[in-house]
């Protein structure tokens, strides 16, 4: 059971499992441990519903709300999206990928959702399973304990009063803000990519006919890539990833205009946003990628965005956060119970940590690359390739589906086709070398001047 005493305006508890952070990981995490009958506490900075980006879900995210039994809440909120839609400039067609069509044929469809709602959802779950869940409470400082003793963290109350809970093992789902990772300094920038983005909502988007009004769609341009997401509610989210270096020509542009301008340079979305109104704060971030030098220790774990953040471009965000909680939890549970076997349960938890980053990674790094572009706009189902990389784009990476072997020959197809243009693969080389220099983020992220 959590314990707590008062003394004035102070409070201190005592729990099996303390979460840093109240979004899809620590939310999720928390309800499956407290389900499980161990003492948890969740701390969020925040009070829900409130903003977030990342509002396009995989295929494979589905099975976890099922397990979480929340599926009908997400169903109720969610816009169905049953492909995704790719529209290149140095191509004249369109290519949508359904995942009906990946490999597992039983996840033919995924939602949008707003995060605000999606979150909540979540995160009142988490109490509904007899989690401890406090709100505007913000953790300032983890103490490690000496041997196995655990944990004392020091957190804040949006009332300034302060809060100390002692527990057993801690999980840092704190998202970008990497709680443990800055506080071990183990956050590493990602030298193989560096992008940056900027975002909104709009209404008034022109949506596509029937079932594929929920299709994500993702426009190229000389400087990146942006999305459009139908959200449930008529609102469509609209956000563009650039090389950093393209921000930086923001200069002291509003971002609102800036996203405007930039969306200018790309007709087809253009064309789709003749009638729109932005209806959100333009909001703008950088220093994109990165990954912590370690997934855990002896009594914590870093779980979601806390470990790594890749790149958004196959929306794996939210489902590797969600899967790491679900392994997450099993490892907690190893510990605890059964400390002999948490060696190897970290050890598992580890290697589960390095799956979707690795997968997606090999996209992400290519996706901006001609020969990539050209596979992806004029796909083959050649010894069921097609539908391995549809098994990748549903997020079906973490097995027991085969993919291994559709991706290999895909590869394989791509160093071909890259070394018959092997001209125009070094020029693309080179240039993305160039691209993804670390630039002054700063820049980047200062918010639209108040007028
Ligand atoms: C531009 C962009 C576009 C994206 N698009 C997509 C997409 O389409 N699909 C997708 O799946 N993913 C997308 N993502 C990624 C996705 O948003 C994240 O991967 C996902 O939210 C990670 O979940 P999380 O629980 O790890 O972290 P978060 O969702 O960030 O949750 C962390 C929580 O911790 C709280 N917190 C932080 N510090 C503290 C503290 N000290 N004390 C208490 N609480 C704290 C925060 O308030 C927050 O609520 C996108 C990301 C970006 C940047």
């Amino acid at each position: 059971m959590n314990k707590e005493t008062t003394s004035t305006n102070n409070l201190t508890s005592d729990c099996d499992v303390l979460v840093i952070g109240g979004g899809p990981a620590g939310s999720t995490a928390a309800a499956l441990l407290a389900e499980r009958g161990y003492a948890v506490t969740l701390l969020e900075k925040a009070h829900h519903p409130r903003f977030h980006i990342g509002e396009s879900l995989i295929p494979a995210n589905l099975p976890l709300l099922e397990k979480l039994g929340v599926p009908d809440e997400i169903r109720a909120i969610g816009m169905e999206k049953w492909g995704a839609e790719f529209v290149s400039p140095w191509h004249d067609n369109k290519q949508v990928y359904e995942f009906a069509g990946a490999i597992d044929k039983s996840m033919p469809m995924a939602y949008q959702v707003r995060r605000s709602e999606f979150d909540e959802i979540l995160i009142r779950n988490a109490s509904r399973k007899n989690a401890r869940v406090v709100e505007g409470c913000q953790v300032q400082d983890v103490a490690f304990l000496d041997g196995d003793s655990g944990v004392v963290v020091k957190a804040s109350h949006d009332d300034g009063s302060i809060e100390t809970v002692r527990a057993r093992f801690i999980l840092d789902a704190s998202g970008r803000d990497t709680f443990l990772g800055n506080q071990f300094k183990a956050k590493k920038r990602n030298k193989k990519h560096n992008s940056a983005a900027i975002y909104g909502h709009f209404s008034g988007v022109d949506r596509h006919e029937g079932k594929a009004a929920g299709n994500i769609t993702l426009y190229w341009f000389d400087h990146g890539w942006f999305w459009l997401i139908p959200l449930a509610d008529g609102t469509t989210s609209i956000g563009v990833v650039v090389w950093p270096y393209y921000l930086k020509t923001r200069n002291k542009k509003p971002l609102a205009l800036f996203l405007q301008e930039t969306i200018a340079m790309c007709i087809p979305l253009s064309e789709r946003l003749k009638n729109a109104t932005l209806t959100s704060a333009v909001e703008a971030t950088g220093n994109f990628s990165y990954q912590c030098d370690r997934s855990h220790g002896r009594n914590y774990l870093l779980l979601g965005d806390a470990y790594t953040f890749i790149d958004p471009v196959f929306s794996s965000g939210v489902l590797l956060a969600m899967k790491s909680a679900f392994v997450g939890a099993d490892t907690v549970d190893q510990c605890l119970s059964h400390p002999k076997q948490a060696k190897a349960a970290l050890k598992k938890f580890d290697k589960s940590m390095k799956v979707g980053p690795k997968e997606f990674s090999w996209f992400i790094y290519r996706i901006t690359n001609p020969a990539l572009r050209d596979l992806f706009m004029a796909p083959r189902n050649l010894f069921r390739v097609k539908e391995g990389v549809l098994s990748v784009l549903a997020g079906d990476v973490f097995g027991p589906t085969k993919i291994s072997g559709p991706l290999r020959i895909f590869r394989f197809i791509y160093n071909v086709n890259s070394l018959f243009n092997v001209k125009r693969t070094f020029k693309a080389w080179k240039m993305r070398k160039y691209n993804i220099r670390q630039i002054d983020d700063s820049i980047i992220e200062s918010p639209d001047p108040i007028i």
